[in-house]
């Protein structure tokens, strides 16, 4: 039975390991079974799905994980932390933990071997400062991916769903709008956790596309301008490309794709929606 998903228990495994909290690992922990019961729903988890989890902690989410999928592989990096979930997942035969920093980790071999190259689940609450690397890591990385369900910060969860003309809309937006279907799916409160942290957090589900959702021809190319665009974002589109040491086209040639897509030539990319930068990536790589 999974256990720990409330104040006492967490405390009691704290207080028995004599555990100290690191902040640099963003370790706070979930204590609402209410919530667990919630992320395991919102992620459609079942006795068919390899789950990759990304920072078990004590091990609160695993467990629930355990009863529900076919098998688990949990990613810790705090090594303090493994023989603590040696003893909360004791009584499961169907989780692994690694001790491991995730962004080093080949996850597409993992996957190859534990779930034959088929898309994997990944379910995570999150350490906040490496939500981007990581979300962006697995998409990018081309690891078979069916959905990513992760707690994160609420405003980087508002900042995965939003379009053109709001603040929040970013190269994340347009990454996450390019790779998955992004959804929020609960809102959690900092009394979910132990320690409480200061933000409100936000659970998101990223379902991968099954097919493009745009047509490009080159979108290492298209992903070039997206980080043009927004690193310099309150300069025009043809400044912040021209201003870009990843990108060599010239001003000119930028001007005639812009001419061509119906677009001034003082416009922002941040303007743009997603099949706008696929256009002008297509044009300009059609230029080369
Ligand atoms: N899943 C647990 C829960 O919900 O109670 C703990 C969540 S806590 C917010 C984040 C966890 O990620 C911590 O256990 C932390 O040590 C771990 N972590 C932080 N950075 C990591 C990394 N680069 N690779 C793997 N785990 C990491």
């Amino acid at each position: 039975m999974a256990y720990l998903g409330n104040p006492t228990r967490t405390l009691a495994v704290i207080n028995t390991y004599d555990f100290a909290f690191k902040k640099k690992f963003g370790q706070n922990f979930l204590i609402d079974s209410n919530i667990l019961e919630n992320i395991i729903a919102a992620a459609e988890i079942t006795k068919d799905d390899f789950v990759l989890e990304i920072g078990p902690g004590i091990g609160t989410m695993t467990q629930y994980l355990c009863e529900n999928a076919r098998e688990v592989v949990a990613v810790e990096i705090d090594k303090m932390l493994i023989p603590i979930l040696d003893d909360t997942l004791s009584e499961y035969d169907n989780v692994s933990v690694v001790n491991q920093d995730i962004l080093k980790m080949d996850i597409k071999a993992l996957a190859e071997e534990k779930n034959g190259g088929k898309p994997i689940k990944v379910v995570a609450n999150l350490p906040y400062y490496i939500t981007t690397p990581i979300i962006m890591g697995l998409f990018e990385s081309n690891v078979p991916i069916e959905s990513i369900t992760i707690m994160v910060q609420k405003e980087v969860a508002d900042r995965m769903q939003v379009g053109p003309g709001t603040k929040d809309y970013g190269a994340l937006s347009l990454a996450v709008a390019y790779y998955a279907n992004a959804k929020i799916m609960l809102e959690v409160p900092p009394t979910c956790f132990m320690p409480k942290p200061n933000v409100g957090s936000a659970v998101i589900k990223l379902t991968r596309h099954k097919e493009p959702v745009v047509d490009v021809t080159d979108d290492k190319m298209m992903f070039r301008l997206i980080r043009a665009a927004f690193n310099q974002r309150r300069k025009t589109l043809v400044n912040a490309i021209k201003n870009s040491p990843e990108i060599d086209f010239s001003k000119e040639q930028v001007l005639e794709a812009l001419e061509q897509m119906g677009k001034s030539e003082t416009v922002r990319g941040e303007t743009f929606t997603l099949e706008e930068f696929a256009t002008l990536s297509n044009l300009l790589c059609a230029m080369k």
